[in-house]
């Protein structure tokens, strides 16, 4: 481990110098706005940036608020989510909005505790909003950021609880918010699975560039797995399935014919979309979820 005071230090000054080359300019790095936040961290786990930013606009444009959004039965969130994939964090997200719109009085929560008490904000989630937002001292530790770690400072595999610590000792006081930002940009842009060294602006202050040997980020604590593959998998089974209740109530023999369904799989996929609260069966038919 090569984390001193001095060497973190130093990755710091290159890390800030760094922003203008990192600022990809998102819209949600733009805005304090707690709502826009929560809503873009929502539509960001699991899910690539250049799929985000077409409905970013659109889900805030029809729900400006977390009351706007906790107003409407979940079948119109569904709606809006459509093309994202990862159907039950849209209900995580109405879940939360209903939440925040009746114990916090319409605001999002500034706390780490209280954003941890909506449905879908784990540790990762609550250290970036409560961050962005409101400038807690908190250091967002996700798949980017655990490689970063890992590499650039110290330069050996991470535990998950050694990847924490040292997130917060580099952790910039100053301005919490804008240094999350500019890890996870770092490790979204460059430090990425197959990483762009040659490219980087932190490469003369990076440990594992510095001294070669094995890529430290290789099952470190943060540091995801690839998502199996798609083709035939279940996700893709239920999009097909919202997809089409998105259009409108259907019987389960009407949605056995429509294209891309498997009507041999369309019974267990139909069970798992009902216990996850995202569809609903009225006598013959299904349709989305007017929770
Ligand atoms: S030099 Fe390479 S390993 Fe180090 S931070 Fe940059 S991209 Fe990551």
């Amino acid at each position: 481990m090569t984390s001193g005071p001095k060497a973190l230090a130093a990755f710091r000054r290159s890390l800030l110098a760094a922003r203008p080359e990192l600022d990809r300019q998102l819209p949600w790095s733009q805005t304090s706005d707690p709502w826009a936040i929560l809503v873009s961290e929502f539509m960001l786990q699991q899910t690539q940036v250049s799929r985000v930013l077409p409905r970013y606009d659109a889900f805030l444009d029809t729900f400006p608020t977390a009351s706007a959004c906790a107003a409407v039965p979940l079948s119109r969130v569904l709606l809006l989510w459509q093309g994202l994939g990862f159907t039950r964090r849209a209900k995580n997200l109405h879940d939360s909005a209903r939440l925040i719109h009746e114990k916090f009085d319409g605001r999002v929560p500034a706390t780490l505790a209280e954003l941890r008490e909506l449905p879908g904000v784990g540790a990762y989630t609550a250290a970036a909003v409560a961050s962005f937002a409101f400038g807690v001292e908190a250091a967002a530790l996700d798949t980017n950021v655990g490689r970063v770690l890992a590499r650039a400072l110290a330069n050996e595999r991470l535990t998950t609880k050694v990847a924490e610590a040292l997130a917060d000792d580099v952790l910039d006081r100053d301005d919490p918010g804008q240094w999350n930002q500019l890890m996870i940009d770092l490790g979204a842009q460059f430090c990425r699975a197959a990483p762009r060294c040659d490219d980087c602006p932190v490469r003369r202050r990076c440990a594992w560039r510095q001294a070669g040997g094995e890529d430290p980020a290789l099952r470190s604590a943060g540091v995801s797995t690839p998502q199996s593959t798609f083709a035939g998998s279940l996700r893709q089974q239920r999009g097909a399935v919202l997809r089409r209740l998105g259009a409108g109530p259907s019987t389960a023999r009407a949605l056995a014919r429509v294209e891309g369904i498997d009507p041999d799989r369309l019974e267990g996929v139909l069970q798992d979309l009902q216990r996850d609260g995202l569809i609903e069966r009225m006598a013959r038919t299904f349709r989305l979820s007017e929770g």
